[in-house]
């Protein structure tokens, strides 16, 4: 039970339940996916390069990454924007306030994709870790290696 969060092997598994609402609760909780613990933002756009515990790269060190982020955010910013329009319209009845959804739905879907996008990259990442946990090899490499890509060489290869 202890060391289930920090159980990393090699190969690929089917996630369980339990260890998938543990790395999404911690994403949203804009904790790092794999040790709960972080620092993990730079400020609130921009994630730190590694997890400030246990020096995870929040990119895992891929180019373009955060890309499959982009679908979370519009998918919860969405989400978001639908829940409120049909609340709005089951509370107001035959007089629904079309002006002021008119104008307010598309400041709020623009004001949600600036409060959502921490949480956005963070759920991606323990998407990812879901599917394809940090192997130890992988973590020391982000640990230790200076490069920030893991495709940039480390001066062995040409
Ligand atoms: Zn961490």
């Amino acid at each position: 039970m202890t060391h289930d969060e920090t159980r990393i092997n090699s190969e690929l598994e089917l996630p369980t339940v339990r260890r998938t609402a543990r790395l999404f609760g911690r994403a949203f909780r804009l904790r790092c996916p794999h040790c709960g613990k972080g620092p993990v933002l730079h400020h609130w756009l921009k994630l730190r390069v590694r997890c400030g515990a246990c020096g995870l790269r929040l990119q895992r060190g891929e180019h373009d990454y955060f890309v499959g982020s982009v679908f979370i955010l519009f998918t919860l910013a969405g989400l978001l924007i639908y829940a409120v329009l049909a609340v709005t319209l089951m509370a107001t009845g035959p007089t629904v306030p079309w002006d002021l959804l008119e104008y307010g739905l598309p400041i709020l879907m623009a004001a949600s994709l600036l409060v959502l996008f921490p949480f956005s990259r963070l759920v991606w990442l323990a998407f990812d870790l879901m599917l394809r946990p940090v192997t130890p090899q992988e973590l020391e490499w982000h640990r230790e290696t200076d490069a920030e890509w893991s495709t940039v060489g480390d001066g062995s290869r040409k």
